[in-house]
């Protein structure tokens, strides 16, 4: 049987920022995919925002790992040369209830290290976004948007460079944790030794780790998927920040995201739905949207948006439960040396994945 150091398993980019992490350490890593290619899963099918840190409860992984993330990928941007744009976002107030809820959103972004919001009157916003309705908004320079996949190939090279590889085409099948060995078997039947295994497998993180002989069930937790359609607007971009209303229980609202082409969609809405696979755009829940996206942008035409793409939240709490954050369990929590599953790694899974390959790290230093 073949024997490596590190398995992670999943080539999102959470997967891919967490090996590099690893193999920058010096330690021998290996990446098992099940697609036939990086990113195919949520990675390739988000919002492509770098968030600012401001939503998440005070001192959750979510909240410190999105602010440490934001600063690492602005600096890997850089450095790397990875298209993005430091293009500022507007939360927006349509209606005075809301103007509350603004306030609460500067507290709980300051209480998460993100001092710079600045809330402006419905006239300095309309200076910045002529085309914008609202009573007032908060405007938020540290958010931004990336090139996902330049960013996903730039881990992948990293990781190669320091003598890693990404297997592609190899979905994990289960795994045998035993007597401190853990064994991998791929669904071809080969068998793999390895001393240190990261579930990192998205949407079918909790499948997988129920199928790893050795690890508690009740540690896993459910599975529940918040798909988020996206509806592409036909024609120029009204705006060139990105636009949101204040946010809503399962998601952040139906908002205007631009990506680096100048290209203008909305959502993701939120649609709970029963399997991993159901990523299909039902063209009448444009509908919705309409009504939804008017209240901040009233000259929005009939007929101007397009059915685009869904992406699905790996939520593990179901509908109408408090939002749960990042769940990363290294063997403090489960007994099982070697062994690190990240479960509900949804919105800011982007923007923390440099953070989160830190934190994976250090836990199995
Ligand atoms: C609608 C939507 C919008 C979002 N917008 C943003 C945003 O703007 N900004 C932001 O920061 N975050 C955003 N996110 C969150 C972000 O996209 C995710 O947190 C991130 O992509 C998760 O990456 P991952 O590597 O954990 O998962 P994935 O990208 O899903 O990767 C998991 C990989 O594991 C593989 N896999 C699964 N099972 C196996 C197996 N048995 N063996 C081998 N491989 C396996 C899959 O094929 C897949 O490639 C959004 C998410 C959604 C759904």
């Amino acid at each position: 049987m073949d024997q490596i150091d590190c398995v992670v398993i999943g080539a999102g980019v959470v997967g891919l920022a967490v090996a590099r992490a690893l193999a920058l350490q010096g330690r021998e890593v290996m990446v098992l995919e099940a697609a036939d290619a990086i990113g195919a899963g949520t990675s390739s099918r988000n919002s492509e925002v770098i968030h600012a840190g401001i939503y998440y409860p005070q001192g959750s992984l979510k909240a410190r790992l999105c602010v440490e993330g934001k600063e690492l990928l602005y600096g890997y941007c850089a450095v790397r040369g990875i298209g993005h744009s430091r293009c500022g976002k507007l939360i927006v107030a349509t209606n005075n209830a809301q103007l509350a809820q603004l306030q609460g959103i500067v507290a709980k972004a300051a209480a998460n290290g993100v001092q710079d919001l600045v809330l402006l009157t419905r006239e300095q916003a309309r200076a910045l976004e002529p085309q914008l309705e609202c009573v007032a908004a908060l405007h938020s320079p540290s958010t931004g948007i990336v090139d996902s996949h330049a960013m996903m190939l730039a881990l992948q090279g990293d990781l190669e460079n320091a003598g890693g590889l990404v297997v592609l085409n190899s979905p994990l099948a289960h795994a045998i944790f035993a007597q401190g060995a853990i064994i991998l078997i791929a669904k071809d039947g080969t068998e793999l030794q390895a001393n240190t295994v990261v579930n990192a497998a998205g949407l079918h993180a909790q499948a997988l780790a129920r199928r790893f002989a050795g690890l508690a069930a009740h540690l896993v937790p459910p599975s529940h998927y918040a798909k988020g359609n996206y509806f592409t607007l036909s024609g120029r971009s009204p705006f060139s920040r990105l636009i949101y209303p204040v946010p809503e229980a399962a998601g952040l609202g139906v908002h205007l995201t631009i990506d680096l082409g100048g290209q203008a969609k909305f959502g993701p809405d939120v649609q709970w739905v029963s399997s991993p696979d159901d990523l299909v755009v039902d063209p009448a829940r444009g509908e919705a949207f309409y009504a939804e996206v008017r209240k901040y942008w009233p000259a929005l035409q009939d007929g101007a948006l397009i059915p685009g793409y869904a992406g699905l939240r790996p939520k593990i709490q179901g509908a109408g439960e408090p939002a749960k954050d990042f769940l990363i369990q290294g063997s403090a929590v489960h007994g099982v040396a070697g062994l690190v599953n990240l479960f509900g790694i949804e919105s800011p899974g982007l923007t923390s994945a440099l953070a989160i390959g830190e934190h994976v790290r250090r836990l199995l230093s």
